[in-house]
């Protein structure tokens, strides 16, 4: 028998051997699941095993939230619309240390722990960079030992499933809970009623002072369903406490008094939709009603739940001591003058000390610097779902803009471009400057990122509040996108450098010698080859996509967005089949290439969708170009996802991080292809910056226009026909698309992105383009030498500790939240 207590310095509460294993997964079979072994589905075994796995964190869990509210530790309460948080199971093996003694236990029953584990559906409660920032966030947050826990909304569908017909995005719903979910547990007992609509009244309360009263018209329950957050290393487990709506018992009362069954129960579906779906829009926010029910509801709630944890008669000043909320955007933001209704009108207090109190909880991230991606919602709206929190930011406003006043006297300009309220094109209230004024710190998520913000985007409040404004660079988790995405590396690094650097990631940089040790070289390229091999295998069975694992493997995966330009991507690969196609190149010559896109456009944005069909068309016609010689490859499976990244990401070579420079806000795709031995090509963007430094100019494929030159660009007036007529290369691409080539002979299929791209350009796809071909030039050189490849490589992997988001969370500790760790003791 296999005794495993503390192989390892993850810990469980209950030392699991393999037979208790075994016992407590056919105990759950059996009484939970209902089911024998020999007749058990997939689904049953995998919810088995979950909820075997699962009940070894639950001790450490209770002891967790506990012990810490006992002591009364200031608490982290992270505010997020979004978590994308992955598949749970291999990170909760992980934590818990129980990846062997499951596979051990599994195959003694004659069970394979891969097989079950490929049944998991990903909660795909988010939509890309920021929701998966939440769910990095929250794991090292836990494993640095701070007490905290993450807020959201528990979305009945999470985002789309995207399927391709006949090359063009057909969204289906994503009922990821259609088997239930075994890593959740709802308190129904604990539910919270969430206000809207209605009207305020003045009334005179016992002191005789004017207090406002909402009178609500309407009210929803707020579910709460906790999941837990392991952190890796320690015996310390966070909550993840996020919302599902129901309908109030008066909701049933009416029923039966208004006799009108029907209507009643529409009522309640009406009720229940607040948690219903997730918005699938990235970066370009709508202005819809049921969105800002949905910001309201799971913000006011949360607000709730931590304030009646806090003890009778608890001095309510002493608020930021126990607590600091952070706000991932804007979606959160009415939880500002949530607070202020809570404490002016519910509690008593006089605003001046509510407002400081307020202030003094609050903290910002801003992850734009798009405006289009800048949430504002209509007086007249929120207005009607939220009057007295309307009332709350008048005042605010208010008083805000007479201290703008008192400072710069007769600067009504500046007055206009600082309100809280916006008048044009219509009355609507700014939240990222209702979140400014509101907060106590306001950082970006890179260092360019927040140096525009604090110089271009939120300029006069920087110039109001020079100490307000602070940088945080992303990070994204290791645990997640080293250890269980790429084992077969993190295993050379443990050979390499001993254990312990997943939670001390700048250890990586014991690395750095091993890039001139030639075996070491050669097992990390055995290790990429290995990663491409299982990718290749992964996309047969998964897509039906064949592929050659011995080529150059060249990947941009993240949303489809403009800014971030897939359509520079497809230039590059158009631009070389046109020229062997023109004969200025041999197939022969051609470096083999596989082109991997993966991206999700959100449903509405036509020219995003067209991409998508426009990179299907290419494809399509590529892949079976008898002059390639099968030299170039573009392969676009569906459904990016979690799931998928972890499997592609570590088999690429090339990243391709190629934003117009001042459009993305930091970028995390890049940070898990550098850390997993990818070189980058890329723009100075977002955290691109931070990388190029970081690993050296060598090592990098540096191109385009920086971000003050895209600035004078646009200010000269941008012609991007010009480029067009100036560049035979880039006009042979365009015009090979123009052609019909990739769309049977139609020569107006992709007009549409085609006199954009020519006409309008907003983010200088044709400006970057000759530089960008040059340093696509430059990596075939590069590629040519392994050697050469495989050091660089190495290098990227050793100077890339910085971006854990465990060194993210330090900063936010230091410069933010200063919120004191507090490990349990197991
Ligand atoms: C990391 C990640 C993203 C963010 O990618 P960017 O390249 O930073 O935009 C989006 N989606 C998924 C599934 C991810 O894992």
């Amino acid at each position: 028998m296999l005794q495993v207590t503390e192989t390892t310095e993850r810990s469980t509460s209950t030392p699991a051997t393999v037979d208790s294993f075994k016992d407590e997964f056919l105990r759950q079979l059996r009484y939970e699941q209902g089911v024998e072994l020999g007749t058990a589905s997939r689904d049953d075994l995998f919810q088995a095993l979950a909820r075997t796995v699962r009940n070894y964190m639950v001790d450490n869990w209770l002891t967790t939230v506990e012990t810490q509210k006992a002591a009364g530790s200031k608490v982290v309460a992270y505010l997020s619309a979004e978590y994308l948080m992955g598949p749970q199971l291999d990170n909760a093996l992980l934590s818990t240390g129980l990846t062997d003694v499951a596979d051990t236990a599994l195959s003694s029953l004659g069970l394979s722990l891969d097989d079950i584990r490929a049944t998991e559906v990903e909660p795909g409660l988010g939509n890309g960079g920021l929701g998966r920032l939440a769910a990095c966030f929250i794991d090292s947050l836990a494993t640095k030992n701070i007490p905290a826990i993450g807020y959201g909304i528990r979305y009945e569908y999470g985002i789309f499933r995207q399927t391709f017909v006949d090359g063009r995005q057909v969204e289906q719903p994503d009922s990821w809970l259609s088997n239930g979910t075994p890593w959740e547990i709802p308190h129904t007992d604990q539910a919270v009623e969430v206000a809207f609509g209605g009207h305020t009244e003045q009334a005179i309360d016992q002191t005789g002072r004017s207090v406002t009263r909402w009178v609500p018209g309407e009210t929803v329950l707020a579910v709460p369903y906790n999941y837990m957050v392991p952190g890796y290393g320690t015996a310390n487990v966070n909550t993840l406490r996020l919302w599902s709506a129901k309908a109030t018992n008066a909701f049933n009362l009416h029923i039966f008094n208004s006799g009108d069954y029907e209507s009643a129960v529409r009522a309640q579906t009406v009720a229940e939709n607040i948690s219903k779906v997730l918005y699938p829009e990235d970066s370009t926010p709508q202005g819809k009603e049921l969105r800002l029910k949905q910001q309201y509801f799971f913000v006011a709630a949360s607000i709730k739940d931590f304030l009646r944890t806090l003890p009778e008669g608890f001095d309510l000043k002493k608020l930021p001591e126990r607590i600091v909320f952070q706000l991932n955007d804007t979606h959160p933001v009415i939880g500002v003058p949530e607070l202020m209704r809570i404490l002016v009108d519910e509690r008593g207090l006089a605003w001046e000390d509510a407002w400081d109190i307020t202030r003094r909880s609050f903290n910002y991230t801003c992850h734009t610097l798009l405006p289009e991606a800048l949430e504002v919602w209509s007086v007249d709206l929120l207005g009607r779902l939220l009057p007295r929190h309307l009332e709350i930011i008048y005042r605010i406003n208010e008083q805000f803009l007479a201290g703008i006043r008192a400072t710069y006297p007769g600067d009504e300009l500046r007055v206009r471009r600082m309100s809280i309220i916006q008048e044009q094109p219509e009355r609507a209230v700014r939240m990222a400057f209702l979140a400014t004024v509101g907060s106590t710190k306001v950082n970006g998520v890179a260092a360019l990122h927040s140096d525009l913000l604090r110089d271009k985007v939120l300029d006069d409040f920087s110039a109001y509040w020079p100490d307000k404004f602070t940088n945080v660079t992303n990070g994204i988790t290791p645990r997640r996108f080293v250890q269980l995405s790429n084992p077969s590396l993190a295993n050379l690094i443990d050979d390499t450098i001993g254990t312990g650097w997943l939670n001390d990631l700048e250890r990586l940089k014991e690395l750095e010698p091993y890039a001139e040790d030639a075996s070491f070289r050669k097992a990390f390229r055995e290790v990429k080859q290995a990663n491409k091999d299982r990718f290749v295998s992964l996309l047969a069975q998964r897509d039906g996509i064949e592929l050659s694992s011995d080529a150059l493997f060249d990947v941009m995966v993240k949303r489809l967005h403009e800014y971030k330009r897939q359509m520079l991507k497809l230039l590059h690969v158009v631009t070389i089949y046109d020229r062997v196609l023109k004969g200025e190149i041999k197939a022969a010559d051609l470096t083999p290439r596989v082109v991997v896109f993966g991206a999700k456009a959100a449903p509405g944005y036509k020219m995003a969708k067209e991409i998508i069909f426009l990179i299907n068309s290419v494809a399509k016609v590529v892949n079976n170009a008898p002059e390639l010689e099968g030299r170039l490859r573009v392969a676009f499976p569906a459904n990016y996802n979690v799931t998928l990244a972890e499997k592609l990401i570590p088999a690429a070579d090339l990243s391709e991080q190629i934003s117009l420079a001042g459009k993305e806000a930091s970028g995390t795709g890049n940070m898990k292809f550098a850390l997993n031995g990818a070189l980058t090509i890329g723009t100075l963007d977002g955290a691109n910056v931070e990388i190029h430094e970081l690993v050296g100019g060598e090592n990098f494929f540096l191109f385009g226009m920086t971000e003050p030159e895209v600035q004078s660009l646009s200010d000269a007036g941008y012609h991007p026909t010009s480029f067009y007529e100036g560049n035979a290369s880039l006009r042979g691409a365009i015009d090979l698309i123009s052609s019909g080539i990739f769309s049977g002979g139609d020569r107006t299929a992709f007009e549409f992105v085609i006199s954009d791209l020519l006409y309008k350009d907003r983010f200088m796809v044709l400006a970057d383009y000759q530089t960008y071909i040059e340093a696509q030039e430059r990596v075939e050189v590069a590629y040519a030498d392994q050697e050469s490849w495989s050091r660089k490589a190495i290098l990227n992997v050793a100077r890339t500790g910085f971006f854990t988001s465990d060194r993210s969370i330090q900063d936010y500790l230091d410069r933010i939240w200063h919120a004191p760790a507090f490990p349990v003791t197991k």
